[in-house]
This record gives structure tokens, sequence and C-alpha cells, in this order.
């Protein structure tokens, strides 16, 4: 148990040196460093991590990396289209993103876990250009 415990926070440790690796380099990184830390905290306290508005995978804007297989998940049936049981293609532009299924092509299948998608993209969008 000890030894486990250890482990684990040299894990945290091990993502928060990669962070500032991360974001050291990017213009805007403080901000989006700020916004991922505080995230972070969030889920741990209960926060929905699909309402997000930053990856904490990937640690950047959620409207960045949310076309990353990772970011399909078809158990909650986030970026999923279940009559045809495959991933949805996301089309992210300036201020909105949107999702299609490739095969059925009826546009963003509507349901609660996409719309959820759709509509933290939007305010990663915002928030992003919001400084
Ligand atoms: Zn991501
Ligand atoms: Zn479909």
């Amino acid at each position: 148990m000890l030894v486990r415990l250890r482990e684990s926070r040299i894990g945290v440790m091990r993502r928060r040196a990669h962070l500032r690796l991360v974001t050291s380099s990017e213009p805007g990184g403080t901000f989006l460093a700020a916004v991922l830390d505080g995230e972070d905290l969030a889920e741990e306290l209960g926060l929905d991590p699909h309402a997000r508005v930053t990856c904490g995978l990937h640690r950047r804007w959620l409207h960045q990396c949310v076309g990353s297989p990772d970011h399909v998940i078809p158990v909650t049936g986030h970026r999923w289209c279940r009559p045809c049981r495959r991933p949805l293609d996301v089309v992210v532009d300036g201020t909105t993103a949107r999702l299609f299924c490739p095969r059925c092509g009826t546009g963003t299948p509507d349901t609660a876990a996409n719309r959820q998608v759709v509509r933290a993209c939007r305010t990663s969008i915002a928030a992003s250009s919001a400084r």
C-alpha cells in the first residue's frame, strides 16, 4: 500500500513536469496551464471529465485534441454513433465543433453525450481565444 502510494505520487510529479515542459515553449501556454491545473483539481473534486474545456490526457485545449481516437468513448457514447457502432469524425472551425458519422451521414447523432462534446468544444474555443 505504501509503495503504491509512492508510485502514484511520482506519477503526478512526472505529469506536472511534462506540463511545464510543453507549455513553457508555447505562447499563451501560461493561461492554458492555469486552466489545466484548475480543471485537474476540479475533476478530482467531482467535475465531470466530459465537461472539461482542457484535456487531462493530452494537456491541450479540448478542441485541439478532440479528433484524437482517445476521445472516442463507446461506453459513454461520446464521439460515437451507436446505430453504426463507429467513431464520429470531428470538424473544428473558429467558433464550434461539428460531429459527423462517416457511415450514416446524418450529421451529429443527437445524444446527450455528443451534445456535451460539442458544448465543451465551443467553450474551449472561446476560452482559448479569450485572452
Ligand atoms: Zn485530448
Ligand atoms: Zn452513423
